[in-house]
């Protein structure tokens, strides 16, 4: 296969700046030459590229739309393009980015008191420091308001007991943002490893984001010190803001892991030859397939660039990137299952990056809220009604 050059049928470059296509080049060639290598071997062996966390901390990657505490104050459209071009090599790195970035380091950013905030942006931005996200429960995915986690006051500090899980990063994490209730009400604590009472296991025999840690968390009468509270957290709503950072970045994302498999299976429907000697790419049900693949990317570009330019003016809530999560996600799944197709055979192979991908997004088509749960999101905006129970 011939190297990557982007895919763009509209001329949309020309809405970005040269500081984003600087954001975006950059990007591309960590992940030509630091990513691709490497990804199918570590996606076989179901191995995290732990060794590629200091690199992506000093190209900037974590928090990279926040800023201060040496976070790189990106707009939300490069971080965007940072997005898409990390999960074109593999949705596990951009998860990985995701889960630092936008639910460990927004929530201190935004909840934490000033003393979180200096212990851990810093080291948390330099990827000296892992951090991950616990709000899932084993009862409770969709519906996390019923968690039953739980927090007690003692003395000054608290008292943890409960069970997370499916948390990206859990047993790689020096720190866990865990969301539980405190006297009834939902409330963030920053849980360090090794904690007594603190324990992490993986979940083991993945078919989809092989190449990122996941794993279970458990606290049994696990003691924080008072300091532990993210003081400015209270809510269902605190957990959910961060959520809505994190799916903001999967609705680019999940472009760049479709143009990967649009890509491939354009270059191969080219060289490959069936019937007379023709290119398999001559006929009309293969093209039309592509003329579907091209035509939902170049949509899914417009909406991503769309909300990312409302988000830099403040003028982007949950239900757009509600939107752009369910949209694009469902549009890259749709991409990589027929891709597949067309590679035949040869399309379910590690030879080619689509299978992995395919995988990969059924992960992220049910992390971060559920195609589903979106639609329910996007119809109580529409409606004034609420249908999730
Ligand atoms: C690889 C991976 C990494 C993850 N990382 C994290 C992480 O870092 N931190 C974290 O907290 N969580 C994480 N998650 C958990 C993820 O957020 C949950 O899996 C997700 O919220 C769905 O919950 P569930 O799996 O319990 O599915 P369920 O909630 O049981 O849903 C199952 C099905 O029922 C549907 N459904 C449920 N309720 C409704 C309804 N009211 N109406 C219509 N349909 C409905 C859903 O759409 C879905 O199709 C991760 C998951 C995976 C697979």
């Amino acid at each position: 296969m011939f190297p990557f050059r982007g895919v763009d049928y509209l001329d949309l470059d020309s809405l970005l700046s040269e500081q984003e296509l600087m954001v975006r080049q950059t990007t591309r060639r960590f992940v030509e030459e630091r990513v691709i290598p490497i990804i199918e071997q570590h996606n076989r062996e179901a191995r995290f590229p732990a060794h590629l966390i200091a690199e992506m901390a000093e190209l900037g990657f974590y928090g990279a739309n926040l800023h201060e505490y040496g976070c790189a104050g990106m707009s939300n459209v490069e971080y965007g393009l940072l997005m898409q071009e990390l999960e074109r090599g593999d949705s596990s790195l951009r998860s990985f980015c995701s889960v630092q970035g936008a639910l460990v380091m927004y929530p201190i950013l935004t909840f934490g008191s000033e003393d979180q905030k200096k212990r851990w942006l810093p080291r948390l931005q330099k990827g000296t420091a892992i951090g991950c996200f616990g709000l899932t429960e084993p009862d409770f995915g969709s519906n996390p308001g019923g968690m039953r986690t739980k927090a007690v006051q003692d003395g000054a500090g608290f008292v943890l007991n409960g069970e997370k899980t499916w948390i990206t990063n859990g047993t790689i994490a020096d720190v866990a943002v865990v969301w539980a209730r405190l006297e009834g009400t939902i409330r963030g604590f920053l849980v360090e490893r090794g904690r007594p009472g603190f324990s992490a296991s993986d979940i083991h025999g993945k078919w989809s984001l092989r190449a990122s840690v996941t794993s279970s968390l458990s606290f049994v009468d696990c003691r924080l010190p008072a300091e532990s509270l993210l003081p400015g957290a209270g809510g269902l709503k605190s957990p959910l803001m961060c959520l809505t950072q994190a799916r903001y970045g999967i609705g680019w994302g999940s472009v760049g892991a479709a143009m990967s498999c649009y890509d491939t299976a354009r270059q191969y429907t080219v060289l490959r030859k069936q019937f007379a000697d023709r290119p398999i790419a001559s006929h009309q049900l293969v093209q039309a397939e592509l003329a579907w693949m091209i035509t939902e990317i170049t949509k899914a570009q417009l909406l991503a660039l769309h909300v990312g330019r409302l988000k830099d003016q403040g003028k982007a809530d949950f239900s757009h990137i509600s939107m752009l999560k369910r949209n694009n996600v469902w549009m890259a799944l749709e991409t990589a299952r027929r891709s597949r197709d067309l590679l035949g055979a040869n399309g379910i192979t590690d030879e080619y990056p689509i299978f992995r991908h395919m995988c990969n997004l059924e992960t992220v088509k049910t992390y971060e809220g559920t195609h589903n749960i979106h639609t329910l999101i996007i119809g109580e905006k529409v409606t004034g009604v609420a249908a999730y129970t």
